[in-house]
């Protein structure tokens, strides 16, 4: 039995493997589009009589690029199905110094190396290489409970696509108990993280020669007030807030990126900066940059106005993705702590689509092949340990819906 059974996962593993190769040669940045990768999943859904919907991305700009969302069901349509869900796009690889080709996958001492190998065509690749055991459970009339495959598009510029097929999802499938997102945690279940939440604020002043300061509103000088009060904010948060849960314990605040200005003997006519604040689940994600804006328009913008009435402030939600909040009795970290036998409770600084399925009313939690150590960077990998503890983990899935 057990020779058997070892037999099986080796199958498992050399299907994943390849079906991961497959996956990583479609460059699916996310300026790059996925239709491709998606369309490949959907003929290899087909070979196993597998119906799927593919759903174009809902405000399709880039019609060079197409991008679109795949979901798939086993199984008989009844409620308490669950969910595995991934993301398809990968970040750049531009500016980054890689060893091999990053859309080639190579297996170097046990690490399959390439771009979205670990986050997170691992997770898609172990969970499409169970799907002829999926598909024989619900002939045999085994599965009590359908599973749900959905692969999305544009999670790392923003958590674009999984709420369009969230509300695929909601209308025309039957409710799921739960869904587990397969972002990299080495396996190990992650019950909550903060929420993301990024903005551009563009000063707009009033330029002049800079001998005579007077004659001018400067945005420059504008946006460092702004950019120094968003530190002071920062600091109150940090001796306000406390969830130990979380590093670190209380909501952040950050400013990435600031330009402005043409040159240095002309009053600055324009200045803008990206910034983003990254809220603690339960907490009001817009409570900090409405007291921003009542604090500039109230302190920083009348005596700019006093000068030229053309002069503004104006700030636009960037990206914006919702928190996971942990819920320790859901039917998601139930049915993961069963399969993995691990109980111990972790929260992760970074975010993923799980907090929007929550939203939704969908119990979620973080589980996938990994580390997040890995993921973005130069030489991503993927241990090939990883890949089949995840093969084995999606089995056991299929067996918790018999
Ligand atoms: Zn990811």
């Amino acid at each position: 039995m057990s020779e058997h059974r070892s037999n099986l996962d080796e199958d498992s593993l050399s299907v994943a493997l390849e079906i991961l190769s497959r996956l990583v040669s479609f460059p699916t940045v996310s300026s790059s589009g996925n239709l491709a990768l998606i369309e490949w999943i959907g003929s290899y859904l087909s070979r196993y009589s597998v119906p799927y919907r593919i759903q174009a991305a809902a405000d399709q700009e880039d019609k060079e690029n197409p991008k679109a969302n795949l979901i798939a069901s086993i199984g008989p349509q009844t409620a308490g199905g669950v969910i595995l869900s991934a993301h398809t796009d990968v970040v750049p690889v531009s500016s980054q110094d890689w060893d091999s080709d990053p859309f080639t996958m190579v297996e170097r001492e046990g690490r399959l190396y390439g771009r979205g190998t670990c986050d997170m065509k691992g997770f898609i690749a172990s969970v499409l290489s169970q799907v002829p055991r999926m598909v024989e459970a619900s002939e045999a009339g085994r599965l009590r409970y359908p599973l749900y495959l959905v692969f999305t598009y544009d999670e790392e510029v923003g958590c674009l696509g999984a709420p369009h097929a969230i509300r695929l999802l909601r209308s025309d499938f039957a409710p799921a108990r739960c869904v587990i997102v397969g972002e990299p945690s080495s396996m190990r279940p992650i019950s909550g993280h903060k929420s993301i939440d990024i903005y551009e604020t563009k000063v707009t002043g009033f330029s002049g020669h800079s001998s005579d300061p007077r004659l001018g509103v400067s945005a420059v000088l504008a946006a460092s007030r702004l950019v120094s009060h968003l530190g002071d904010m920062q600091d109150e948060l940090r001796t306000t807030e406390k969830d130990e849960r979380f590093s670190p314990p209380w909501a952040s605040v950050h400013v990435g990126v600031i330009e402005g200005g043409t040159a240095v003997n002309i009053i600055a006519p324009s200045c803008h900066f990206v910034w983003d604040v990254r809220a603690l689940p339960e907490g009001d994600t817009q409570e900090l940059p409405r007291s921003f804006k009542i604090w500039h328009d109230k302190v920083i913008l009348p005596p700019m106005r006093a000068l030229h009435d053309g002069c503004s402030i104006e700030t636009k939600s960037r990206a914006s993705v919702i928190y996971l909040r942990p819920e320790i009795d859901s039917a998601a970290e139930r049915l993961v702590r069963k399969i993995t036998g691990d109980n111990q409770h972790r929260y992760v600084a970074y975010v993923t689509e799980a907090g929007q399925f929550q939203q939704a009313g969908i119990a979620s939690i973080v589980c996938g092949p990994g580390s997040i150590e890995q993921a973005h960077k130069a030489n991503e990998f993927l241990e090939k340990e990883q890949l089949s503890l995840s093969c084995a983990f999606i089995e056991k899935i299929i067996t918790e819906c018999c």
